[in-house]
């Protein structure tokens, strides 16, 4: 299971993909991605080996400067495509390691709102959680901040917004999350080797941080959503 997420000025599945297979080790059941491109969510999933998630982009390619990507290993869902992350409303993507304890109440809550929830993962209700927000108005930052405290368990997340191919927003309680700071390039990712043919400069984010990356930098809150500064270390590992 990891995450890897690129803000860039240049296509990037490649690189996700990289990201992805840098991580393989780590074990996984299935793998996505989602870019935002051209005022849309493009998004493509796959079960199984990354192989599957590399045949399916073959056939069916995914341009963009921004996105995100997942392999998954499942808590909640079969390990299938519809399971498999990015999960998507029209407005937000984002893939999550981790476990959102209170899913329960979340989803039917957001079901009882008229929602239309895909996969059975509890990972879905973020993704609407936010778009709700989003489509009533709110900035990607107001949405997630909003949001975040109303989540229980362990997760890292990273998020991209159809509207805002100019920013990716990260988070992590109980799961790890690095920020990777690139030549007018931004990255998350799970670990530094998810990153390192990418950047060396690492920033860890602590427990309940949350990160809004531009191509230019990154601004990360704490938990108390008050601005802080966390360090840049030369991560030592080398693509
Ligand atoms: N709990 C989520 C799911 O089952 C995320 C699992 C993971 O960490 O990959 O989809």
């Amino acid at each position: 299971c990891g995450i890897v997420g690129i803000l860039a000025r240049r296509d990037v599945v490649g690189d996700l993909v990289d990201g992805l297979k840098r991580m393989e080790y780590r074990g996984y059941d299935s793998a996505g991605v989602c870019m935002v491109h051209d005022g849309k969510l493009v998004r493509r999933r796959a079960e199984g080996k990354l192989r599957n998630l590399v045949d399916v982009l073959a056939k069916d390619p995914a341009p963009g400067h921004v996105g995100i990507a997942h392999t998954r290993w499942a808590t909640h869902g079969a390990p299938t495509t519809s399971n498999a992350h990015p999960h998507a409303t029209g407005e937000v993507a984002l893939v999550h390691n981790g476990i959102i304890e209170n899913f329960k109440p979340l989803r039917d809550a957001l079901i009882a709102r008229g929602r239309r929830l895909e996969s059975e993962t509890d990972t879905e209700v973020v993704a609407h959680l936010i778009s709700e927000r989003v489509e009533a108005g709110d900035s990607p930052q107001d949405a997630v901040k909003a949001v975040l405290p109303r989540l229980r368990g362990a997760f890292a997340l990273a998020i991209a917004f159809r509207q805002h191919p100019d920013l990716l927003i990260g988070a992590r309680l109980g799961s790890p999350l690095v920020l990777g700071y690139g030549d007018d390039e931004t990255y998350l990712g799970s670990d530094a080797l998810a990153l390192a043919p990418l950047t060396q400069r690492i920033a860890y984010l602590e427990e309940g941080d949350w990160v809004v990356l531009t191509r230019e930098g990154a601004q990360v809150y704490d938990v108390d959503n008050q601005p802080v500064e966390r360090e840049v270390t030369l991560s030592g590992v080398t693509g």
